[in-house]
């Protein structure tokens, strides 16, 4: 057994570096030295872990392709989750150094506050925490990041991303589109009440907001991947940041949109931000964009006077698609950040 060292460097240059056997993944053996890096299945299936390989040989283990394409694979990217070094490398990580802990990952227990429907197999699930071993009730994590809702004595935990702001009131808000089949949904569906407790583990995830200056910031969501675009926006309201702002909302059929209220209430509070939504299937009296959100994207972008940092999330198919519609019309990949729901 050989064990290398292996370099890593965020993306506002700090590095860190640790040693890792050529049995061990990246992901595990970071751990193993205290450096808690950005993850979320540990399988190659989630690509929570994307990082690009600078320097050095290694072996890329099984992984599902919509977690890494061979695209991404052959331009250098990896999953440190299914990286097994064969010689010392050095890697990029797509984020700032505060995504990494250098303690364990948070557990505490939180109560259902509410648990609403808001639109077909679409939820809004609020949490209230509940203290830490410091007392204090307090929801910290950056707009993007997700948490892991883990229904206690049931063995099911799955991710979710955050749609409200850090808050020292201790609230975490949800938005979950029910999976046919799924046992996080069907307990959601059957079983989930106000009051009841879950496990909350995080926040985890490397998705959020990138400090470039003021570029124009572009958001793409499909169904339920709104929730961190939510974050973010709130975020930015919050802030008062002046960057122009656009949100493109992609449903299948107009009454699959949902959060209307929320999104003219945030344009209240963030003067510039654009919505534009984008309904597949649209009745012949839909006033808003006939189409998908990445077809209103390529038409706005093949005008645009910036070129804008462009903000993902939903299925991969969606990814894919506005990645490639970037990519034609000139958009750096280092200005494109996205969040893929796969399966967790
Ligand atoms: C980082 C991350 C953040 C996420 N954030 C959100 C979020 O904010 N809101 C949200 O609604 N979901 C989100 N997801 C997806 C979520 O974690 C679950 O996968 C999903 O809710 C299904 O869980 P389940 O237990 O009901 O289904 P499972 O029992 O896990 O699966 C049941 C069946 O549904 C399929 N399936 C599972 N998930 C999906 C999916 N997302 N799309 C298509 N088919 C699927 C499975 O392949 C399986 O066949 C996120 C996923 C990741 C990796």
């Amino acid at each position: 057994m050989n064990t290398y060292t292996i370099e890593l460097n965020t993306r506002d240059g700090k590095q860190f570096s640790f040693g890792c056997a050529d049995d061990q993944n990246l992901l595990a053996a970071a751990a193993l030295a205290n450096i808690v890096l950005p993850a979320q299945c540990g399988q190659g299936n989630c690509g929570t872990c994307y990082a690009e390989v600078g320097h050095g040989d290694f072996t890329l283990g099984k992984h599902n392709p919509s977690a890494l394409s061979q695209d991404q694979a052959e331009a250098g990217g990896t999953l440190l989750c299914c990286t097994f070094p064969k010689s010392a490398m050095r890697l990029s990580l797509p984020f700032n150094q505060d995504r990494i802990l250098q303690s364990a990952i948070p557990i505490r227990n939180a109560n259902i506050t509410a648990l609403d429907s808001v639109g077909e197999n679409t939820l809004r699930l609020e949490l209230q925490l509940s203290a830490d071993e410091d007392g204090s009730v307090a929801a910290s994590f950056e707009p993007g990041q997700f948490m892991e809702l883990e229904v206690p004595g049931q063995g099911i935990k799955r991710a979710y991303s955050l749609a409200n702001t850090a808050n020292w009131d201790g609230r975490l808000e949800f938005l979950i589109r029910l999976q046919t089949g799924g046992l996080f949904s069907g307990w959601l569906r059957d079983q989930a009440a106000v009051g009841q407790t879950l496990l909350v583990h995080g926040p985890k995830g490397a998705f959020g907001l990138n400090e470039s200056g003021l570029k124009p910031r572009w958001f793409l969501a499909g169904g339920t991947g709104l929730a961190p675009m939510l974050s973010m926006l709130r975020r930015m309201a919050e802030f008062q940041e002046p960057h122009p702002a656009k949100l493109y909302f992609g449903a299948n059929r107009v009454a699959d949109l949902f959060c209307l209220a929320e999104l003219t209430a945030l344009q209240t509070e963030l003067p510039q931000l654009q919505v534009v939504y984008c309904v597949w299937q649209a009745e012949p009296d839909w006033q808003g964009f006939t189409g998908t959100p990445v077809d209103a994207l390529a038409r706005d972008l093949a005008s645009a006077a910036q070129l804008p940092d462009i903000y993902l999330c939903g299925p991969p198919g969606l990814i894919d698609a506005t990645v490639a519609a970037a990519k034609a019309q000139g958009v750096p990949d280092t200005q494109v950040f996205s969040e893929r729901f796969l399966p967790s």
